[in-house]
């Protein structure tokens, strides 16, 4: 790890000036991901601008949904009993990940920013095209169990955001509030954040390097009260997920009248799956139903060695997923 020095901001202005005047210093709120990057050289930062002062707190109902600080940490957001009740989805995406002490610290802001954990990227002996462009993506003929199915490129085939919540996020519509060193805010929807790798898999985000994220703010609607996140992994618990499906249902009459459905753990970025939520609406709430729009969701999936499994997996998952939310 290199040498840093560390500045706590309590002004968002504070905060976003000092990291416009130095293009190589980052925000840190929990740290659990950015210092982990740091030993591991994967990131070097001269600076970092600790923002746990700034005023990005409140869990609140507002006309436009629900608005979390992105400051509040994940622990308390999964408790919170406005989450719990009118967003189970997003509750439980944040209840399977990490680990009761990782949540405790760990900031929303910076799970929406967490980074790939394809283990080419984080070991620097290897080259890769996401932290060194143009240097090859040896997860392409290597180990790519791990990796997306799904919005790859012959650059990267990395899962970019490998975590849970955003799934849930991008399922129900949420919208980041972000804010500049101007002082500037814009709200840009989730479904519109991330980027696929293309030709340029090191640009993640839409997010600008002088910009923080300052809250998510997710609709209140039918379907994300009946909602469930579902996430399937290699040991019950502390485990990215494998495969993972957040899904939200309103059934009138046994006839689906809208739906939401996002997979996780096997996109280049959090996956919403609108041709399959197309393909439930105005049918019946039944297995045959959700078999069929599974099946449309994996279509296009592009399989790599050690990966195929995923396209079985994520259908099963995501079956199971809306079945469970439609007996609700
Ligand atoms: C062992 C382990 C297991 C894990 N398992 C899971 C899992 O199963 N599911 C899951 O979803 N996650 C998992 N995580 C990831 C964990 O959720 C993230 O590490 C955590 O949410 C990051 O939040 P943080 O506040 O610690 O971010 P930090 O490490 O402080 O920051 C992460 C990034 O976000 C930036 N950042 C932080 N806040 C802001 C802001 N407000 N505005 C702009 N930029 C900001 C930082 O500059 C940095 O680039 C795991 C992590 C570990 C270490
Ligand atoms: S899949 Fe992406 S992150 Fe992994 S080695 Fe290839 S370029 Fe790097």
């Amino acid at each position: 790890m290199n040498n840093f020095s560390y500045i706590q901001a309590d002004k968002a202005k504070d905060a976003t000036a000092a990291k416009r005047d130095d293009k190589s210093a980052a925000f840190i709120a929990g740290g659990t991901t950015l210092l982990d990057l740091m030993k591991l050289s994967v990131e070097n930062h001269d600076q970092l601008i600790d923002v746990n002062m700034l005023p990005f707190r409140g869990i609140e109902s507002t006309k436009d949904g629900l608005r979390i600080g992105a400051l509040e940490r994940m622990s308390d957001v999964a408790a919170h009993p406005l989450v719990a009740r009118q967003f189970p989805m997003v509750a439980e995406s944040l209840l399977l990940a990490a680990s009761a002490q990782l949540r405790n610290m760990a900031s929303i802001g910076g799970n929406v920013l967490q980074r790939t954990r394809c283990g080419y990227f984080r070991d620097t002996a290897f080259p890769c095209n996401k932290r060194n462009p143009g240097s090859g993506c040896p997860a392409l003929t290597g180990d790519n169990r791990n990796l997306a199915i799904l919005g790859t490129s012959d650059a990267c085939i990395a899962t970019s955001y490998p975590g849970d919540l955003s799934v849930a996020l991008i399922a129900l519509d949420a919208v980041l509030t972000l804010e500049n060193a101007k002082g500037k805010q814009r709200q840009v929807p989730l479904t519109k954040f991330y980027l696929l790798p293309g030709s340029t898999p090191q640009r993640e985000t839409v997010l600008e390097p002088d910009e923080l994220i300052v809250a998510v703010t997710i609709p209140q609607t039918e379907m994300a009260r009946r909602s469930k996140y579902l996430k399937v992994r290699d040991r019950a618990s502390y485990a990215y997920a494998l495969v993972s499906a957040a899904v939200g249902l309103e059934v009138q009459g046994g006839t689906i009248k809208a739906a939401r459905v996002a997979l996780g753990g096997v996109g280049a970025q959090p996956w919403r799956c609108f041709e399959a939520e197309k393909a439930l609406v105005g049918q019946p709430a039944t297995e045959a139903t959700f078999r069929a729009a599974a099946e449309v969701a994996l279509r296009g999936a592009k399989p790599r060695e050690h990966n195929a499994f995923k396209v079985e997996m994520a259908q099963n998952t995501l079956v199971r997923a809306l079945s469970e939310v439609a007996a609700a």
